[in-house]
């Protein structure tokens, strides 16, 4: 029984003809597998099931061929020959009670069409609208036009209802959704029925909504997820104008799904927004329909979520990233268990798989989008293997990840740390601007392992290769991280260039450590993710005058990928930090560095006091080096194997960090699988019909 001041959470509540066991409702979201990994979608989808999810969507279901969003990989509902991996994604849902959803697209102005080559549909004619700028424009919908895309929702939704799903949502949120683009008036530009007062934009939506419960409604539920906030100035739906939406049609769907603005904002880093960020935007909607209302806010405190729902702000608790970093969220809570709540830490990193259509990772689960393809459980590990004991050295995200999972199969784990706290560069970043959130990578596996009998800590311990060989562990895994260079080498320079001693240069570890410059400062950023924007905001709260010079078109380029790019940007220069653009560093001299343009190599002095150099970093290899020079000693040691991971094997993100840790775990005392893939792939087939 769940803890009585979460028992609200667990009430079941109807959805038009259908009942959801609980208030855990998992919105629709990507995860960079879509249609071309539907086996191991679908298995992630079946984990959330047994995690206790009332409801469980899909991501974006393209509806039809006419709209699609290549690049991007979501799912496709285009013909029957898709409906049995979406039926085998149904049944994975509903193993465990939760009902499933499928969240039906047309994209309209979102969709170039790079694939079917079709000519792109939208409400009004204009230039496609997506992160890529594509150079093709769509078409204005005639009337019959029309016509024929209500009866393309009909015969979409016939076929959701035949792969078994029982919710279908309409998407009108993001930008993504054609339903948006009516009710917007930047997007609907047209004078006839469809366009102009509130009443003609809710035409479309009102006669789609009437064909699929005509079609569909005695069994399935019909949702629809609107934008809470268009932000795109005047003319964008705003907050007010989705209030008198929400009004005028009242009991249009059987759930209003409320998401805000653009992807960027609803889906916002924990550097940007808190939990709960959207709850001005959506309070008070509830009182304007009798339909329940679902709404999202990275929610991963029950206290927030029991609150959320007593203060009548909303009927279900939409969560897409807290199901993803836990997918046990439900369970925990319903089984009094909330500090083992995996909370999710708001990188988006998630979210980086799709926007690089490779596979979506998340820096607190391993396992996710491996529940197929490896196997991997988020809450169960495989059986212990033959050997007893391991000796982790380094305690950051790898190390902290390959103790927990050890311990979990029942291996005895020493983890030795060289400073006095747990967590390695977490320990660090989580005192930048913007990133305590990031904390909880460590925060959770210490708590985790601290419960253990199995484990024995020992922090302040700075281990050699004598100290190793001298222990008698059977297993050393190294995770001794890695530090930042101070030499410049990374995209720009591939070796080492002209840097003059007078000059004070700092790097990323000397900022974490609290040695910092003063006065002018030059940040030169070529690692182009989260540290030189980071950085930046962090000396210039200090009070010095940053200017920060990258040789990439964009400050903190690869952010684009966690959506951040912008709001980093923004953030920068309202705090005026002078952006370089497109120009690097080629020398450091006393008093000034000379920069060359990107293209023409033009240079350019800048003065300044001192110089921060974000390059790349160098992997902590020499405890391993050492060790892997004594080979011939270990058998005498009773050492079987040395691996090293994470950062110190090749630096990267933390989620890299914390997989190679679940991976060692996982991995340990199994058969070699020699030249074997270690993953399964998939090769979809649509059905022979
Ligand atoms: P990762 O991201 O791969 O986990 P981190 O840099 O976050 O790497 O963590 C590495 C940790 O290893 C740091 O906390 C560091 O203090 C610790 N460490 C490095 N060398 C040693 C060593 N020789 N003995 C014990 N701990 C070490
Ligand atoms: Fe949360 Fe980051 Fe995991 Fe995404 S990758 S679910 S934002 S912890």
């Amino acid at each position: 029984m769940p803890d009585s001041r979460y028992s609200i959470l667990f009430e079941p509540m109807q959805i038009g003809p259908v009942k959801a066991k609980n208030r855990f409702y998992q919105v629709p979201h990507c995860n960079g597998g879509g249609y071309r990994d539907p086996s191991a979608a679908a298995a992630m989808r079946g984990i959330k099931s047994e995690g206790g999810w009332g409801v469980i969507f899909t991501e974006q279901c393209e509806m039809h061929h006419s709209s699609e969003i290549t690049p991007f990989i979501e799912l496709r509902l285009w013909e029957d020959k898709d409906i049995p991996l979406l039926q085998n994604m149904a049944e994975k849902m509903k193993a465990h009670g939760a009902l499933a959803g499928i969240q039906l697209a047309y994209s309209g102005i979102n969709g170039p069409n790079l694939y079917s080559r079709e000519v792109p549909l939208a409400v009004s004619a204009m230039p496609i609208r997506t992160f890529t700028n594509d150079p093709v424009q769509a078409r204005a919908l005639d009337k019959s036009d029309l016509q024929d895309l209500r009866r393309w929702f009909v015969n979409a939704a016939k076929r959701s209802k035949a792969a078994g799903f029982d919710l279908i949502c309409l998407y009108g949120a993001h930008g993504f959704g054609i339903f948006q683009h009516f009710l917007s008036r930047a997007t609907n530009q047209r004078t006839d029925e469809y366009g102009g007062s509130l009443e003609n934009r809710s035409r479309f939506i009102n006669e789609v909504v009437a064909d699929l419960r005509d079609a569909v409604g005695d069994t399935m539920a019909i949702t629809l997820r609107v934008s809470l906030d268009e932000t795109i100035g005047d003319l964008g739906f705003s907050n007010a104008e989705v209030r008198d939406f929400i009004a005028l049609n009242h009991d249009l769907p059987d759930l209003w799904d409320l998401a805000h603005g653009a992807w960027e904002d609803c889906s916002a880093t924990s550097r940007f927004k808190e939990e709960a960020a959207q709850e001005d935007l959506v309070r008070g909607i509830r009182e304007l329909t009798d339909k329940p209302v679902v709404g999202v806010g990275r929610f991963t405190s029950p206290d927030v979520m029991a609150r959320m729902i007593r203060s009548g702000t909303l009927d279900f608790i939409g969560c897409a990233r807290p199901s993803i970093a836990d997918p046990f969220l439900p369970k925990k809570i319903e089984e009094e268990r909330v500090e083992d709540i995996r909370e999710c830490i708001g990188c988006n990193i998630c979210i980086t798989g799709d926007m690089t259509m490779s596979i979506s990772r998340c820096t607190q689960n391993p396992t996710f989008m491996e529940e197929w393809r490896k196997g991997w459980h988020p809450e169960q590990m495989n059986p212990k293997g033959e050997s007893n004991t391991v000796l982790v050295v380094g305690a950051g995200p790898a190390g902290l990840e390959a103790t927990r999972a050890l311990a979990e199969r029942g291996y005895n784990v020493a983890l030795a740390e060289a400073t006095k706290t747990l967590g390695g560069r977490v320990t660090r970043e989580r005192t930048l601007p913007g990133l305590s959130a990031w904390g909880r990578v460590a925060d959770y596996r210490e708590h985790q392992i601290r419960q253990k009998s199995n484990v024995e800590i020992y922090p302040d311990s700075a281990l050699d290769a004598d100290a190793l060989l001298e222990f008698g562990f059977e297993h050393i895994c190294i995770a001794t991280g890695a530090k930042w260079r101070r030499d410049g080498v990374s995209r720009q320079h591939l070796v080492p260039f002209a840097m003059d001693a007078a000059m004070p240069l700092y790097t990323p570890d000397d900022l974490m450590e609290g040695n910092k410059p003063t006065g002018k400062v030059i940040i030169y950023d070529d690692d182009h993710y989260y540290m030189g924007g980071v950085l930046a905001e962090l000396l210039a709260q200090d009070g010095c005058e940053v200017t920060l010079i990258t040789p990439a078109a964009y400050v903190s380029e690869w952010s684009v990928n966690t959506l951040e790019q912008h709001a980093i940007h923004k953030k920068l220069a309202e705090m005026d930090v002078q952006i370089v653009l497109n120009r690097g560093v080629v020398e450091i001299s006393k008093d000034y560095v000379v920069s060359d343009c990107s293209f023409t190599g033009t240079k350019q002095n800048f003065a300044c006091d001192a110089v921060v150099l974000v390059a790349s970093r160098m992997e902590n290899n020499s405890l391993y080096l050492d060790l892997k020079a004594r080979t011939a000693d270990w058998t005498d040691a009773g050492i079987k194997s040395v691996k090293i991971i994470g950062d110190a094997n090749a630096p990267g993100p933390i989620a890299w960090a914390t997989y190679a840790g679940h991976r060692y775990a996982r991995e340990l005392d199994c058969k070699d699988i020699g030249d074997d893939l270690p993953f399964r792939r998939e090769i979809t087939q649509l059905a022979a019909l």
